[in-house]
Order: C-alpha cells, then structure tokens, then sequence
C-alpha cells in the first residue's frame, strides 16, 4: 500500500501502521487541488499576450497562467491547474481560469509555481569566494575565509561579494535571503554591502555584524563601529520596515560580555537579532543559559546551527519563542555536529534553512532540502535498527519544503510579507520546469521539487511581483560586465590577501 500526504492537512494515514497520510487518488498524487479556490479580487476580461522577449511591462498586472500551484497555505490549498494573479506586486487571486484584461500573461502550463525559497543565513560578502575551502573543515575556514581573507576585504569586493550571491540566490529560485554580513571593518565596507543588496533586487534582511581582522579579535578593528553603527543604518537606509532589504543586527559568537552589548544595540533601534549557538566543542558552553540568566532571550532571535546545545537551551529556546536556522549541508562537512532536525521537531520548532557559507556549499535551495531530508531519515531508520519500538515519524517531503519556505519567512520576520502563495501577500514566486529530463514524466508535485529538481528546473522568478528571471535567463544582467567585476574583484583581492590564486 501506497502512503501519500493530502495537500491542506496533517492528517494521519488511517491504517495505524505507519505515520503517512492516506492515499490519494491519481489526480491528487499529481498535484492535489484546493477545497476552496481563493480570489481576493475578481477580474474579468481578456488576458493579452506576453511581450516578446520575456520581458514584462513595469507596473502591469501579470497572469501566471495554468501552472501546478503549490501554495503552501493549507486554507488556499494546491491546485492542479491554476491561475495566480499579480497586480501592484502582490498576489491578489489564486483560482482556476482568471480572465484578466491588459494582464501580462506568464504560460505556466509546463511549470510547477511555488513560493519562492527563503535562505535564513548565508555570509554573502564570500560570494567571490565561491568554492575556495572545499576540503576545509571550520578552523580551515576561520584561518582562510576570515583572518587571511576578510581581514583585507576593501568595500568594492564587498559589493562583488553580495552582488553574485544574491544573484546566484535569484537564478536558483531563493527569493528572500538573510545576509549575515561579519565583514564590517568600516562603515564604508556596510554601505558597500547594503547598496549591493539594492542593486540585486533580491528580497533581503542585511544583518549588520562586526569586523574581520588578521587575529580574529574583531572588536579591536580600528575601522569598525560595530555595533553602534547600526543606529546610523537604521536612519540612513531602513526608516521603514516596509521595504525589500531590512534590518536585522548580526551577534558575533563569543563570551556574554561581548554579546549582551550587542543585542542592546540591536533592541534600540527595534532590529531582530540572529546568532551562531551549538557550533562543535565551541557550542556546549551553555551560553543560552547564561545569555538567559541576564534576560536577553526572546521571540526576535534566530539561532543558527544548534547542533551542541544542551536540554536547558532547547527549552529556552522554546519558551521564548526564538526561531532556528539548519545549515545541514556545511554542518556535515565541517564538524559543527549533527544537523538538529529531529530535536527541533521534538522541542516543536519548525527549523528553517540556511546556505551558510558558498566557500564550500552550493547556493541552491534543493541541496539543503534533500541534505536534511535523507539526514532525518536515516536518523529515524538507525533507531529503528537500534530496537527503538517507539521511533520519531519520518519527516515528508511537504514538511521540507515548508522548511524552505514560510518557516524560512517566520525566521526573517517576514511570515505577513512572503513564504506563501496567498492572496494578500507580496509576490515572491518561483515557475519550476516540469518538462525537463530531470523530472519528466511528473508524478507528484512537491516530490519532483524536493527530490529530483535542481537550479535548472527554476525557469521564471518573480520578487515582489517583479521578473527577476525568465526563460530560465536573469532579466536585465549584463553577464560581461558582472564577469569582469567578479574577476577583477578576486584578483584584486588575492592581491591584497597575498595568496596566490592556483585556481585547480
Ligand atoms: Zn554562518
């Protein structure tokens, strides 16, 4: 017998033997359709084609036309075939068969549409740093990426750096990304990275942190006036919270005296907080205990990583209301501890998903998913080897996604804003190729996206309502400019950092 989970619900598989949901007819296993269409507006008339070229008009309504709709708002439901209509950069219908007059029509007959991905921390100043540490393990990349390399950053390589990373966070089908941004040695390197993040069009929360220096003694950086600094971001570049990039303070690792300041700092000027806990040896201080003994605990922090932390810190994460970030594909490779899905889902944390570091780990959504997925699972299968008779449930592939998406969202504080498909909120969409032979012929829609797909599935990207990417190309970048400024900004920076470039 074949376990499929419905599409608006948790609902167990009634056959008591096992934890899946019950099976589902063919048309659902495709992709299960809503109980109640949902349209925010009524719209009649008729839709006009789309402009040659895959450009789109600004300002002008868009039909995203016929596609396997995955909402992911379990009121909203999945559609096979549906119609999501954006007008004002918002998602204002999700139904069957819009008729839309003067609306740009975006055919999405062989696509899946889905939410944009939501990466919860990644250093995107590293983004011409791609691949550099494949072998490295945590102290390889302290001593590379941040002492040999950070320490000599200028702002242009910052730019550089959170130009292609948001970039490559576009192409991949990641919408919105946190930008845990340790690389402020001076204020003129911060603005460098904020008007990247601008000038991508990527969905964004610059998280402003403290300096890289040669000895890693980042508040003695001459230059740096982190933390305090951030009271001038706040003024100068994140007035409102009602923008694409907003403002979150980024906690250095390191004693409670050098961290209560900071998230003072961060609570002044109303900026949520997100901080590395639970890395290795490193992590088992007990520092949530003590951060908690000094009531600096609460609902605005994301801790990221979690892998060593101790009973007492999960529940106080818990209690509080703090959210999570599992980068499991860098905590595999360099020794952080084990990815923690199953204890979050035990303490009921939903985790949300983080690239980390691009110096070592493929900036794409899919990779996160499967790591975590096939991860939790084989947990689950060795306790069951083990004798368990009482094993945690296998995670599902719905689950991971939503790890992807609208957990990511809560994480960055924009769960109102993004994370779904729901009439009402921005649109942040992603037009997944179904007719590619990674996929082809489809069977079940949220498990050809979990589990077969890749960047070459991501065909259309739209941020706020906007076309970031069509047919399967970045809209507006010129690639011989972008390729000189990489290259003259890896140079340059080798250069400084006196390393030389062996590049195989
Ligand atoms: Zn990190």
């Amino acid at each position: 017998m074949m376990h499929l989970r419905s599409s608006v619900g948790d609902s167990l598989c009634s056959c008591g033997a096992c934890n899946s949901p019950p099976a589902l007819s063919r048309r659902q296993f495709l992709c299960t359709t809503a109980a109640t269409a949902v349209a925010a507006s009524t719209v009649v008339g008729t839709a006009s084609a789309q402009q040659p070229g895959g450009a789109t008009a600004p300002g002008r309504a868009i039909l995203i036309k016929g596609g396997c709709v995955l909402t992911l708002d379990r009121a909203v439901g999945d559609f096979e075939q549906a119609d999501v209509l954006v007008e004002g950069g918002k998602i204002s219908a999700v139904r069957p068969n819009i008729s839309a007059p003067n609306a740009e029509v975006i055919d999405a007959s062989r696509m899946i549409v889905a939410p944009g991905f939501v990466d919860t921390h990644r250093h995107m100043w590293q983004g011409i740093l791609r691949n550099v540490l494949p072998d490295g393990s945590l102290d390889d990349y302290i001593a590379t990426v941040q002492k040999t390399f950070g320490a000599k950053y200028v702002p242009d390589d910052v730019y550089a750096g959170d130009y292609f990373s948001a970039l490559g966070a576009i192409d991949s089908g990641v919408t919105c990304i946190l930008d845990w941004s340790h690389i402020h040695n001076t204020p003129e390197h911060t603005d460098a990275a904020v008007k990247a993040l601008g000038d991508s069009g990527v969905r964004a929360v610059f998280a402003y942190g403290n300096a890289q220096t040669v000895d890693g003694r980042w508040w003695e950086a001459k230059g740096s006036k982190f933390p305090s600094d951030i009271a001038r971001l706040r003024k100068q570049y994140f007035s409102s919270d009602d923008q694409l990039v907003t403002l979150y303070l980024a906690a250095p690792s390191g004693s409670p005296e050098q961290i209560l300041p900071t998230f003072k700092a961060a609570r002044d000027v109303g900026a949520r907080i997100t901080i590395h806990v639970g890395v290795g040896e490193r992590g088992r201080s007990g520092l949530l205990e003590k951060l908690n003994a000094e009531k600096a605990l609460g609902s605005d922090t994301t801790y990221i990583h979690c892998c060593t932390l101790n009973d007492t810190e999960w529940k106080l994460i818990k209690d509080t209301g703090g959210t999570i970030s599992i980068a499991g594909y860098v905590e595999t490779l360099m020794g952080h501890g084990n990815p923690p899905t199953q204890k979050a889902i035990d303490m009921g944390i939903r985790p949300s998903l983080s690239v980390d570091v691009e110096t070592s780990v493929p900036n794409d959504f899919f990779a996160q998913m499967r790591t975590i997925f096939s991860l939790q699972k084989n947990e689950v299968w060795a306790r069951r080897l083990a004798g368990d008779k009482n094993p945690p449930k296998f995670l599902t592939v719905r689950e991971v996604l939503e790890f992807a998406t609208i957990e990511g969202a809560r994480a960055n504080g924009l769960e109102r804003k993004i994370g779904t498909l729901t009439p009402g909120k921005d649109a942040d969409i992603i037009l997944l190729r179904t007719d590619r032979l990674n996929v082809m012929p489809m069977n079940n829609a949220v498990g050809a996206v979990v589990t077969s797909m890749g960047p070459q599935n991501v065909d259309t990207v739209l941020i706020a309502g906007k076309v970031m990417k069509r047919n399967g190309q970045l809209v507006g970048v010129d690639f011989e400019r972008l390729t000189r400024l990489g290259n003259e900004a890896r140079d340059r920076l080798y250069a400084n950092a006196n390393v030389k470039n062996a590049r195989i």
